[in-house]
């Protein structure tokens, strides 16, 4: 799900208002995953009456997640939208302003930072913080939302612990899914590879890796027709050699069903004034939050392709409102 829309601004100037009320703030904050309320608790502390947009998916990526086992702090674990709504309050606690409303448009050509939400109102901002998160690639088959939670994961590190010596299938044949493989290979009973083509596209020494793992089965030159089941996945329909004279259905039993068809970083409305890679992740100076303009951050997964979990997330959070406090600090 894109979280931002894009926004065509070649037609605003920068100092053309758009229509609805206008607001100057210190700091604004951009998304309210991790990453974001982390921003928000920190700049809220260090007194920068931070405002947060909380996007189309308030929580982020960790409200389609059942239990959260691995964030230090819950020996118990804890549901993904519980952990978001305690991240929610901890910020609001000190102060932080939170909303709806999705970023529509931005300007970063000024000192001053302008962002529009909703098409409507626009902020103008002395430090933003961009915490937008990324969306994972979903296959768009009806089943797959069905089961979302229940036997459907974009996330082995987060979900793989409750398929222990279960079977499970990964789809995808890029580094990703050759690093869910073979983290769930460590879990699972078995584990298949579901790959469009006859080869994969991960690189070689992933690829090694793979093929090393002796309970990891590539099944090349499949895709996904359904899942069925009864309140959980079941098995999966498979076609092999689609679209080919030999075209055959094929099942396999499984307990799991994990996306690792690559993920969108949710930087669309930035882009025209942030450097991203080719993909679109924001590029940070690295070992720091800030962008290629100042007084602009960006933290969480929009940034980072590689960890993208939630403690990680937090961290740059917190790294991305120290960066602006010292900004905000050296303005004066
Ligand atoms: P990629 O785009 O590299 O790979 C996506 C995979 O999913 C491809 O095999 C692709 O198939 C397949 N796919 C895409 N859409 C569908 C679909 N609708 N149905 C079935 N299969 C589909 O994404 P990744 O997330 O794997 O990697 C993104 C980037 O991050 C890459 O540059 C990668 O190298 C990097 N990365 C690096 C890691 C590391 O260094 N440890 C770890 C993870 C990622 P096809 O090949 O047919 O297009």
């Amino acid at each position: 799900m894109d979280l931002f829309k894009p926004i065509n601004l070649d037609s605003k100037s920068s100092d053309t208002p758009v229509s609805g009320k206008n607001e100057k703030v210190k700091c604004l904050i951009i998304g309210s995953g991790p990453a974001g309320y982390t921003a928000a608790i920190y700049a809220a502390r260090a007194n920068l009456s931070p405002v947060l947009y909380e996007g189309l998916q308030p929580g982020g990526q960790l409200t389609t997640t059942t239990e959260v086992e691995n964030y230090p702090g819950y020996p118990s674990g804890i549901t993904g939208p519980e952990m978001m709504e305690d991240f929610k309050k901890q910020a609001q606690r000190f102060g932080t302003d939170t909303r709806f409303g999705i970023v529509t448009g931005v300007d970063f050509s000024g000192s001053f930072h302008k962002v529009i939400i909703d098409d409507t109102k626009t902020i103008e901002a002395e430090a933003v913080i961009i915490a937008t998160g990324a969306s994972a690639k979903y296959l768009g088959i009806e089943s797959e939302t069905k089961y979302a939670g229940s036997g459907v994961s974009a996330c082995a590190t987060c979900d793989g612990f409750f398929y222990k010596n279960k079977d499970v299938a990964v789809v995808g044949g890029g580094d990703t899914a050759c690093e869910e493989a073979l983290y769930l290979s460590g879990l699972c009973r078995k584990v298949y590879m579901i790959v469009r083509k006859d080869h994969l596209r991960a690189s070689k020494v992933m690829q090694d890796r793979v093929f090393r793992t002796p309970n990891i089965e590539i099944l090349y030159e499949r895709n996904t027709k359904e899942l069925r089941g009864g309140k959980v996945v079941e098995e999966a329909v498979l076609i092999r050699r689609m679209g080919k004279t030999d075209e055959a259905e094929e099942i396999i039993k499984i307990d799991g069903f994990f996306l690792a068809i690559g993920h969108t970083p949710n930087s669309e409305p930035f882009r025209k004034y942030l450097k991203t890679d080719e993909t679109g992740y924001i590029q940070t100076i690295p070992g720091t939050s800030k962008t290629n303009v100042p007084g602009v951050f960006a933290c969480g997964d929009v940034q980072d392709h590689i960890y993208r979990q939630a403690v990680t997330a937090a961290g740059s959070g917190c790294q991305a409102a120290i960066d602006a406090e010292r900004y905000l600090g050296e303005k004066k």
